[in-house]
C-alpha cells in the first residue's frame, strides 16, 4: 500500500461541490496539495445530465425560500455573500459565459453541460488538483490532527477533509448514502435521506387513461383538512401511477402521504365561466356523444377522465342530455381534479435527495463541521434541498466554494 499521498486537503467526491471546492482551495492559495477522490471513472457525470444536458446552473432569484431542510435558515447566510453575480463572475473567470432565459434561469451559453464541467475540469489541471477516480473508499478516519481516507489500494492523509459526496439521489449517476456513514461515525446527526424533485405517486382511477398526456395547471398541495402547502403552475405530465413534470418535482419537495394533488385545469378561468363554456358547447355539439363536451378545451382522454371523475359513466348520452347538476359538477372538476398523494418516487427518479447532514452541525460561514476542526461538508451532503430552477447547483457550487476558501 503506498503512503506518499499527504495532502492539505482531501475531497471526497468529483461531482458540482467538490469540484469547486477544489478550485476555489487552489485560487486562494496555488501551494496547497489538494486531492479529489472519486468513485467513478470520471468526475462529474452527474453535472453532464443536469437541466436535460444543458445544465441549469442557478437562477437569478436565489433566496433561501427556495429551500426546505434544516440547513435553510443558514443557507441566506451564504447566498448573501456567494450570490448569483458572484457564481457567474467565478465561471466568467474560469472561461464559461452564461446567459438567462425568461424564468430567470441560467445555462452556459452554448446550452451544454459539459461546457460547465470542462471548465471546471480544466481549471483543475491548470491549478494542479489532484484527481483520482475509480476509487473506492474503505475508511474515513480521523488521524492525529488530520485525516486518513484508506481506498482499496492507497492511503491518503489529509490536515482538512471535505465531505463532497452527494446524496442517494439518482445512484445510477453515483448517488449512495456514503456521506451520511461518513458523518455519522464523526459523530454528526443525520436526517435520512429521502427522494426529492421526483414524479408522485397518486391514487387514482383515471390515470392509466391520461398515460402520456400532458395539460397546464395550477397543481397545489394540500393537508387533509384542505390547506393550501405549496402552489406551482406549470405543464403537468401523467404517467402510470403518477404526476410528473417541474411543477409536481417542486411539490414532492413537501408531499407525504395523506395529502392530496388538486389540478386546476383552467386556472385563468372562473368557475361560473367554465359552466357558461360547457353550457354553450352543450349547444354547439348538441347531437355529439358526450365525451365531445371539451371540444376545443382538452384532449378527448382528457375530457373522458373529467367526465368519469364528475360521476357521469354512460358516455353513448348526448351533450344535449347534460343536467345544471351534470355541468355544474363538469365545471368544479375542471378546477379541482383530485390526486391523493401515496408517496414521492424513488431515488431513481429523483434529482435530489432530501436529508443529510442536520444544519445547526454546520458553520455557515465556512461550511466546516461544529464537531470535528479540520472536517467540511458541501453540497447535497448538507440537508438542504432547492426547487427545480438551478437552485440546487446554485447551493453545490456556492457551499463548495466557500468551504474550499476556508479549508
Ligand atoms: C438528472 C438530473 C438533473 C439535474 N438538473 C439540475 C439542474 O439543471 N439544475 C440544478 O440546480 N440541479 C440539478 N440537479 C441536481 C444537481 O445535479 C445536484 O444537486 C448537484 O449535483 C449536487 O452536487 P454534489 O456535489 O453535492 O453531488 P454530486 O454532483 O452528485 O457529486 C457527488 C460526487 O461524489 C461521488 N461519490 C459518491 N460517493 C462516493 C464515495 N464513497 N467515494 C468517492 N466518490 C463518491 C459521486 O460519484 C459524484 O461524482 C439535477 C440532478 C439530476 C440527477
Amino acid at each position: 500500500m503506498q503512503n506518499n499521498n499527504n495532502f492539505d486537503a482531501v475531497i471526497i467526491g468529483g461531482g458540482a461541490s467538490g469540484l469547486m471546492c477544489a478550485v476555489s482551495a487552489k485560487l486562494k492559495n496555488k501551494n496547497r496539495r489538494i486531492a479529489v477522490i472519486e468513485k467513478n471513472d470520471r468526475v462529474g457525470k452527474k453535472l453532464l445530465s443536469t437541466g436535460n444536458g444543458r445544465c441549469n446552473l442557478t437562477n437569478k432569484n436565489i433566496s433561501p425560500d427556495k429551500y426546505c431542510g434544516t440547513f435553510k435558515k443558514q443557507s441566506g447566510i451564504i447566498f448573501e455573500k456567494f450570490n448569483t453575480k458572484k457564481l457567474l463572475d467565478v465561471f466568467k473567470n474560469l472561461g464559461l459565459l452564461t446567459s438567462c432565459d425568461s424564468e430567470g434561469r441560467y445555462y452556459p451559453l452554448c446550452r451544454q453541460a459539459s461546457a460547465v464541467l470542462d471548465v471546471l475540469r480544466f481549471s483543475c489541471e491548470r491549478l494542479g488538483v489532484e484527481i483520482f477516480c475509480s476509487e473506492s473508499i474503505r475508511s474515513v478516519k480521523k488521524s492525529g490532527t488530520g485525516f486518513a481516507v484508506k481506498t482499496e489500494d492507497s492511503l491518503f492523509s489529509a490536515k482538512k477533509l471535505v465531505i463532497a459526496n452527494g446524496s442517494k439521489a439518482s445512484p445510477k449517476l453515483g448517488g449512495n448514502s456514503s456521506s451520511a456513514d461518513y458523518l455519522k461515525n464523526f459523530g454528526h446527526s443525520l436526517v435520512p435521506f429521502s427522494p426529492a424533485l421526483c414524479p408522485v405517486k397518486v391514487q387514482s382511477d383515471i390515470l392509466k387513461s391520461l398515460k402520456g398526456i400532458r395539460a397546464s395547471a395550477r397543481a397545489v398541495l394540500l393537508d387533509r383538512n384542505n390547506n393550501s402547502i405549496k402552489e406551482e403552475s406549470g405543464e403537468v405530465q401523467f404517467a402510470d401511477g403518477a404526476l410528473s413534470g417541474i411543477c409536481i418535482f417542486n411539490l414532492s419537495l413537501y408531499a407525504k402521504n395523506g395529502q392530496t394533488i388538486r389540478l386546476d385545469l383552467l386556472p385563468d378561468i372562473s368557475l361560473s365561466k367554465i359552466y357558461s363554456l360547457i353550457n354553450n358547447n352543450k349547444k354547439l355539439f348538441f347531437d355529439l356523444e358526450l365525451d365531445n363536451i371539451f371540444t376545443g378545451i382538452f384532449q378527448k382522454r382528457l375530457a373522458q377522465a373529467l367526465i368519469k371523475s364528475s360521476g357521469i359513466k354512460d358516455f353513448s348520452r348526448k351533450c344535449r342530455s347534460l343536467t345544471d347538476d351534470e355541468i355544474s359538477r363538469l365545471a368544479n372538476k375542471v378546477k379541482s381534479l383530485d390526486f391523493p398523494v401515496i408517496e414521492n418516487c424513488g431515488f431513481e427518479q429523483a434529482q435530489c435527495a432530501l436529508g443529510g447532514v442536520k444544519g445547526q452541525e454546520i458553520d455557515e460561514n465556512t461550511m466546516q463541521s461544529k464537531l470535528v476542526r479540520g472536517l467540511f461538508v458541501c453540497g447535497e451532503a448538507v440537508d438542504l434541498c432547492g426547487e427545480c430552477g438551478g437552485y440546487n447547483l446554485h447551493f453545490a457550487f456556492s457551499s463548495g466554494f466557500t468551504a474550499g476558501e476556508n479549508i
